[in-house]
């Protein structure tokens, strides 16, 4: 079974659902009760866009378990034209060529297989745009 976090989190993972906050506009990603900046409760849905722009990243040499196969990988803060920023793995280019500023696309791809059943765990990945 994939973890009650894994499938509460699908509609952020699955189709990038986010929020705007109606009392100060921040775009809350994933979707929350209270807005982090006001406390405000009201809020409109949108999508985020398929793309954005590295913040921050670090190569992972000593990974988890689930990603041994992938080590060493890129993994960054991307921040979309929205202003929500999320944790993504950067794939398809050399690790050490992901750096703040670099322009990616946010692509649905597999991420994981969770548990011994081999359960596909799906999710977004930036490639260099
Ligand atoms: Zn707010």
């Amino acid at each position: 079974m994939p973890s009650p976090r894994y499938t509460r989190e699908i509609p952020a993972r699955y189709r990038l659902e986010a929020a705007r906050c109606s009392g100060c506009s921040k775009v809350v990603f994933p979707i929350r009760r209270f807005c982090p900046s006001c406390r405000g409760e009201e809020f409109e849905k949108l999508t985020l866009s398929r793309k954005g722009k590295v913040v921050t990243s670090t190569v992972v040499h000593v990974p988890p378990d689930d990603f041994l196969m992938e080590a060493p990988y890129a993994m960054a803060v991307v921040e979309t034209p929205e202003g929500a920023r999320l944790m993504t793995q950067v794939v398809d280019c050399d690790p050490s060529a992901v750096l703040p500023g670099m322009d990616v696309a946010l692509e649905f791809r597999l991420i994981r297989r969770e548990g011994h059943s081999g359960i596909l765990c799906y999710g977004h990945k930036g490639v260099p745009a």
